[in-house]
């Protein structure tokens, strides 16, 4: 069916509220940004057709407040609403309450959002389409006596996880059944007040492994496609802060073998609309389901360097026409990307600070992109996520990329705030990184003291 998407309301904030709003642009579609206090003088807001403040900087009154957002979207006669990443973008609850307004939410149907938000119960799903996952629960843990039996199953050293957790939040290691007795509480309690749930599963840990993950989108029926890999290795805090694509050091077949698995899932889901599906790999190749992001993600951009595809366009043309806009064999790749997350935090000890930004350049110049909503003069509020721009370079190979980032980042000035531009700048010139010789815990290996 053809669903006429005249003006879509965007329910968030920072770079990822003026990436969308870019496409809206480009597509002549109409945009409704609602934004919270702390953002009224952001750039989203002035480049936005309509923008309406929704409430104060806690995002529980504002960027996560249903009511508001939708009694916006109802009055200025919205057909759509794009959540962006973080928010209530994998809110099954909001996605439910759009569809009763008549409103399309851009993004899975509200059964696949409930399927994949429990990440222990989505391994389950992994494991009946024959997706390897690692050894831990497919079900949340009942108590602590049922976590110490299925240690002793898998054992340790191990992860506590948050099945409804996001964003690095809610994992700890385990290395004892000491520490799995002291730690079992504490993860719990973190769950419940980051989550809203104190539900946890374990997983068997994987030493150093590389993140690698699947862009694939879905029509809802059951025809699945992707947009190939992409390396999320460097991270910190369980986050990643450099990607590319595509994945360097894991050879063609085991690269077909783990996007096949994607797309099996994908499939199995009757997905719809845009994901990605997460696994971590061992240095031998073999691969392992983590979770599906049932949303848009922060490192995208990679993907639409590399395959010229706009994924948010895309994800706006599944919306209106309920199919896809093109078949796996119209999607080439070609040339490298990387993704450098500059955010504003300290160096080492990756502390977020928040404040003025008195004065910033971008680089530019050829392989360069960036995306960003911040300025000079710019407040950073404290309320929110540390990410100030995203870095993007592009080039014929990863050599090629390499060389354009270091010149990019040393010319990338912000004053008055911290950032992690110094850190990028070393692994960069890391040796070891620089030969794809990477992994999860490349920080504490290579940079940090
Ligand atoms: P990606 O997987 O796209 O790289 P991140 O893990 O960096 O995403 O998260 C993207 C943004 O969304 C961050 O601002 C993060 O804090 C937020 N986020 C991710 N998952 C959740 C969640 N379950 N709940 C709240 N915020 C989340
Ligand atoms: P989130 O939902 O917070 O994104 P993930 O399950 O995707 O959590 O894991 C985030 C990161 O934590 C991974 O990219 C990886 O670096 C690390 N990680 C997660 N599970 C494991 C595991 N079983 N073994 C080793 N590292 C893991
Ligand atoms: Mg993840």
């Amino acid at each position: 069916m053809k669903h006429n998407i005249r003006r879509i309301l965007i329910a968030n904030r920072g770079e990822i509220a003026l990436r969308i709003l870019r496409a809206c642009k480009e597509m002549e579609i109409e945009s409704v940004l609602v934004y919270s206090e702390a953002d009224a003088d952001s750039i989203p807001v002035k480049f936005a057709d309509i923008a309406v403040c929704i409430g104060p900087a806690n995002p529980s009154l504002s960027y996560l407040n249903f009511s508001q957002i939708i009694t916006v979207a109802t009055l200025l006669d919205v057909d759509a609403v794009h959540p962006g990443y973080g928010f209530l973008s994998e809110n099954a609850t909001f996605a439910n309450i759009c569809q009763d307004y008549g409103l399309i939410f851009i993004g899975p149907t509200p059964e696949s959002l409930i399927h994949c938000a429990n990440k222990a119960h989505v391994r389950n799903i992994a494991k009946n389409a024959k997706v390897p996952i690692l050894p831990g629960t497919e079900e949340p843990l009942k108590d602590i006596q049922d976590a110490l039996r299925t240690a002793e199953i898998i054992g340790y050293p191990l992860l506590l996880k948050a099945s409804m957790g996001g964003g690095g939040r809610g994992i700890r290691r385990v290395d004892s059944k000491q520490q799995l007795t002291e730690f079992f509480p504490i993860v719990q309690r973190e769950s419940f007040a980051s989550f809203g749930s104190d539900e946890i599963y374990m997983e068997k840990l994987l030493l150093h492994p590389r993140h690698i993950e699947v862009q694939i989108f879905g029509d809802g029926k059951g025809n699945v496609i992707h947009l190939g890999t992409r390396e999320c290795s460097i991270q910190r805090k369980h986050q990643k802060l450099i990607e590319e694509s595509p994945t360097c050091g894991l050879s063609k077949e085991k690269e077909a073998l783990l996007v096949q698995s994607a797309v099996r899932l994908g499939e199995k889901l009757q997905y719809k609309n845009a994901g990605t599906c997460e696994f971590i790999t061992d240095d031998k190749g073999h691969f392992y389901f983590l979770e599906i992001n049932t949303r848009i993600q922060v490192e995208h951009p990679v993907t639409e360097e590399t395959t010229g595809i706009d994924i948010v366009k895309m994800q706006i043309q599944i919306a209106q026409t309920d199919a896809l806009p093109m078949q796996q064999s119209e999607v080439k790749q070609s040339g490298w990307a990387m993704e450098f997350r500059i955010v504003a935090e300290n160096s080492k000890t990756f502390i977020p600070c928040a404040g003025c930004i008195e004065f910033v350049h971008f680089p530019a110049g050829r392989g360069v992109r960036v995306d960003s909503h911040v300025y000079s003069g710019y407040v950073v509020p404290s309320s929110y996520d540390s990410l100030l721009a995203k870095l993007i370079i592009r080039g014929a190979n990863r050599q090629e990329v390499l060389t354009i980032a270091k010149r990019a980042l040393q010319e990338c000035t912000i004053l008055g705030i911290q950032t992690n531009i110094p850190l990028l700048l070393e692994v960069l010139d890391h040796p070891e990184y620089q030969q794809g010789n990477i992994n999860t815990s490349f920080l504490e290996q290579y940079i940090l003291p």
